[in-house]
């Protein structure tokens, strides 16, 4: 099963993302996750891509997209991958669907949660990872998955693991650059999403963010096969 997932930064759309992943049991490949892992290992990737994330903006095309595309080529994608955060513009997703094509490759499911603006950016704030797990959801301002308290701190709420926030997380003028090119209908990922609805072989599945996270994935569980 090859699925994509789109949702604004801060919709839920990697805790949707990690419920889709156990139920395929594919990898869940998180583009934002590859860039983190280069830069705390000091890689050159990383040095090049921090620059970006820090302020906000896209890494560029041409380190992205074949980074990624040969990500999915990995022998763990060969019977199915779960792809967040990719493709992120126009660019990346006709670049996307071309190599697909290439590859005779299937997508099976296009899947958008939608939010609106406001509360994707407070959510965005509220928001902590997990030391120890990256698919261990945890955020202040949402009481589904507010985090446990441990000594008086808060700690992971699945596994008690040490929480951080991400600096690009706290920073209200890097996620408007964020949010502005995630709901760009002319070149960002809005664009890329609905360039995957205007080809009819494609499987586009809206689901709305704004329930809790439990009755978001029944509703998006209802509609995967
Ligand atoms: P995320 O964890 O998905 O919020 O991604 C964090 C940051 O990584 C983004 O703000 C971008 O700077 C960068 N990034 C993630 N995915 C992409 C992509 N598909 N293209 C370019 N930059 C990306």
């Amino acid at each position: 099963m090859n699925i994509l997932i789109f949702g604004p930064n801060g919709s839920g759309k990697g805790t949707q993302g990690a419920i889709v992943q156990k139920k395929y049991r594919t990898p869940h490949i998180e583009t934002g996750v590859i860039f983190r892992q280069n830069i705390s290992q000091g890689t050159e990737l990383g040095a090049k891509a921090k620059e970006y994330i820090d302020r906000g903006e896209l890494v560029p095309d041409d380190v992205t997209i074949p980074m990624i595309l040969n990500r999915l080529k990995e022998d763990d994608c060969k019977d199915g991958w779960l792809l967040d955060g990719f493709p992120r513009n126009l660019t990346q997703a006709q670049a996307m669907y071309e190599a697909m094509q290439q590859e005779n490759m299937k997508l099976d499911y296009v899947i958008e949660i939608l939010l609106d603006r406001k509360t994707s950016k407070n959510r965005i704030m509220g928001r902590r990872l997990c030391s120890n797990d990256n698919n261990h959801p945890n955020n202040i301002y949402i009481d589904a998955i507010k985090p446990a308290e441990k000594d008086g701190k808060p700690v992971c709420r699945v596994c008690g693991g040490e929480l951080t926030a991400r600096d690009d997380d706290q920073d209200e003028t890097a996620i408007d650059k964020r949010h502005n090119i995630y709901y760009d209908t002319e070149t960002g990922t809005v664009a890329a999403i609905n360039f995957f609805k205007a080809k009819d072989e494609i499987n586009v599945i809206g689901v709305d963010g704004l329930p809790g996270v439990k009755e978001v994935s029944e509703v998006l569980l209802g509609k995967l096969k």
